[in-house]
């Protein structure tokens, strides 16, 4: 995992001198309701690049639910819910596009040349397709399970995005696509010597890697999160059952302690202050004062979002329309991108 060609820490160090001169492109699986590891991991971030006005492209990922299971489950329903998310987060569908990428037939087909430029040793090795797979529900691993990467490399692609705000698990995927478009740039050059794709960056947060209550990753499809759209009620039911540690002194020290510094940081994010001043102030107060500190923080943060999403939950139809205008403007641009592709391989 390659950490080095990660920008990190969007506001302080602020690598986005001139908005204009990036397209950002990220995404997310129709398994589940987005969580607060999402929240925290990029989105958040999508909306502050898209309020700062960076080119969004927001995608459903409805072809990468196949990878660990058999069936993609009440499809229509998460993807409609992703979008609902997203718009209660902040994402604005008349500046960002969001769509689908089954909806975009040009898109799919990048994966075929795109896979000639991969070694299947190079598949195999991806250490966030070996952790999926340990938690996949398949009796036998799938080819898009190992291919999957490849995809990704188109969807980031097709619209030439450079930046990829994203959780720490994408770190190599993020390779594999930056390798795609060294090797591609390399083989199939412009006439004049351009090179067709950029070397895409991923943009990591804060909280790059958010832990679930069983103390492995917050995943939608792991039993361990709390969504962006829980109640008050459940939220503290999911948090009440989170695993800590047996000493009782709160301190922030994610290396030694990473279930307790996962929640400490948490109640950070959402306070808007550092791990270390609350672990300060919960001092002695152990994990049940923890629990209820993060409990209150998240509810507290979250209840505008939560609002919102309530109403915009009841137009549905609204929901399924930001869908359908992202697919023709995603469409467009990757039409033009496959006739380029097409173009520099010599295929007429
Ligand atoms: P699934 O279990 O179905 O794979 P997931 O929770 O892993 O769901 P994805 O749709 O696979 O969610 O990931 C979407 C984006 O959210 C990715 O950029 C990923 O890195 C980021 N992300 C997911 N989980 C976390 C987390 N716990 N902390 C930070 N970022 C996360
Ligand atoms: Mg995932």
């Amino acid at each position: 995992m390659t950490t080095a060609t990660a920008v990190s820490d969007l506001t302080a160090s602020d690598p986005i001198a001139d908005p204009a001169a990036h397209r950002v492109l990220t995404g997310d699986r129709p398994t589940g309701p987005l969580h607060l590891g999402h929240y925290f991991g990029t989105l958040q971030n999508r909306v502050r690049l898209q309020d700062r006005g960076v080119e969004m492209f927001v995608l459903v990922a409805d072809y990468q639910v196949i990878t660990d299971r058999d069936l993609a489950d009440r499809l229509a329903e998460h993807t409609e819910n992703l979008v609902l998310d997203y718009l209660a987060a902040g994402l604005d569908p008349d500046r960002a596009t969001i769509f689908a990428h089954s909806a975009v037939p040009a898109l799919n087909q990048l994966l075929l040349p795109f896979l000639s430029l991969v070694s299947v040793a190079e598949l195999s090795r991806n250490p966030t397709v070996k952790d999926e797979i340990a938690h996949s529900s398949q009796a036998a691993v799938n080819g898009l399970m190992f291919t999957y990467p490849v995809h990704q490399a188109a969807d980031i692609l097709f619209c030439k995005a450079d930046l990829v705000p994203v959780g720490q698990d994408q770190l190599p995927h993020l390779e594999v696509a930056r390798t795609i478009a060294r090797r591609f740039n390399e083989r199939y050059p412009h006439a004049d010597g351009s090179a067709v794709f950029p070397r895409p960056k991923a943009l990591l947060s804060d909280a790059p890697m958010l832990l679930g209550t069983d103390g492995g990753k917050m995943s939608k499809s792991r039993g361990n999160a709390v969504s962006l759209g829980a109640t008050e009620d459940e939220t503290a039911r999911i948090i009440r059952g989170a695993k800590t540690d047996a000493e009782r002194r709160i301190s922030y020290d994610p290396a030694n302690r990473p279930e307790v510094s996962s929640l400490v940081l948490l109640a950070a994010l959402c306070q808007e202050r550092t791990p270390e001043a609350i672990a300060e102030e919960i001092g002695d107060g152990g994990a049940a004062a923890l629990k209820r500190t993060v409990t209150e923080s998240v509810n507290e943060y979250f209840r505008p979002l939560r609002a919102r999403r309530a109403e915009l939950a009841t137009d549905r139809g609204r929901l399924r329309q930001v869908l359908r205008d992202g697919a023709a403007r995603a469409n467009a641009i990757a039409d033009a991108t496959l006739a380029e592709v097409r173009e520099v391989m010599g295929a007429i």
